[in-house]
């Protein structure tokens, strides 16, 4: 089987966003440590928008610029390190504003990309696709959207294609959510490690000029988030998340998975990491080519950095890993 680790390399989207070096810089050094010992390769989906308004704003703010610079090289050194960096768009960055040294949003209608016009859409594709590029002084062929929302897919399918974007890992196998901000619904998505696709996120059509590796799914017991809330509580040190932001509001989700099991992404972040060994073993068992494990630098955990590497020691004598420019 084929195993990817993903990581989201962005702040957080509540208030407030955290600060780029504990939930981005440092996080991300910890990675590569852990990349370098058990010489693997990692795909950093790179939150473009930030680094976009950063250099926006520091013409006000010259602090935003040196912030900047930090991202920038970090971006360089991964990918001389042979990381793959790929595409990620959180577009509600278009209405950010940097007020008394804090990032603020409307989120309301900014959110996805289909919130936005078509013509707006491509701008913003095109524009965070060649900043990217720019930086890291290469072309990037994947994609991942923010929070999941990328349907319906046919709004972008030409302007992907005219952009060279090929292989998709925004589907979360299974997933399913609307809230005032979020909807994506991947309930129909074919159970299967990769497929091709054309207009469809969630259908699989052989002759589609688009590579999907969705995001892996399982259930989760209530049983699982109890466990994570005490951990919390008696072992802060350990279990607490290293990024200093706050995510947005999902809608009551938290509460809900104490009280019956929840359909949720495979996971190094946090607590999920004490999953992996037996979710991808199910997976193998299960006989499929391809699991993609999500996560995040802001969300990792002393006791995450630790899973994953036991992780990768345990599986890679078993399982290939790969990056998402290593899947075609
Ligand atoms: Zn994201």
């Amino acid at each position: 089987m084929n195993l990817f680790l993903t990581f989201d390399y962005e702040l957080f989207f509540g208030s407030p966003t955290g600060s780029m070096e504990k939930c981005i810089l440092s996080p991300t050094e910890k990675l590569l440590a852990i990349a370098r010992r058990r010489n693997v390769k990692f795909t950093f989906f790179v939150d473009v928008g930030y680094l976009i308004q950063l250099k926006k704003w520091g013409k006000q703010f010259p602090e935003l610029i040196e912030t900047h610079e930090k991202i920038t090289q970090q971006l360089i050194q991964l990918t001389a390190e042979g990381h793959d960096i790929q595409l990620h768009i959180h577009p509600h960055w278009e209405t950010a504003e940097f007020i008394n040294g804090l990032w603020q949003f409307s989120m309301d209608d900014h959110y996805k990309l289909t919130d936005f016009s078509l013509q707006e859409a491509e701008h913003i594709i095109r524009t965070y696709k060649s900043t990217l590029e720019n930086i890291i002084g290469k072309k990037v062929n994947g994609f991942r959207a923010g929070g999941w929302c990328l349907q319906p897919f046919k709004h972008f399918s030409s302007i992907f294609k005219a952009c060279g974007i090929k292989i998709d890992s925004t589907v979360l196998q299974g997933g399913h959510m609307e809230t005032k901000h979020y909807y994506f619904d991947f309930r129909d998505a074919p159970d299967k490690g990769r497929y091709n696709f054309k207009d469809n996120l969630c259908q699989e059509d052989p002759s589609g000029h688009f590579l999907e590796l969705p995001i892996g799914g399982y259930k989760y017991n209530p049983g699982f988030f109890w466990r994570l809330y005490v951990l919390g509580r008696i072992m802060p040190r350990r279990h607490k998340m290293v990024g200093d932001g706050n995510f947005i509001s999902q809608g009551g989700k938290k509460y809900e998975s104490l009280k019956r099991p929840i359909w949720d992404h495979v996971s190094c972040d946090g607590y999920y990491a004490s999953k992996l060994n037996s979710i991808t073993n199910k997976f193998n068992r299960e006989k499929r080519s391809d699991l993609v494990i999500i996560g995040h630098p802001k969300s990792m955990t002393q006791y995450s950095f630790e899973k994953l590497n036991q992780f990768i020691q345990v599986q890679q004598k078993k399982h290939t890993f790969l990056t998402l420019a290593q899947a075609e």
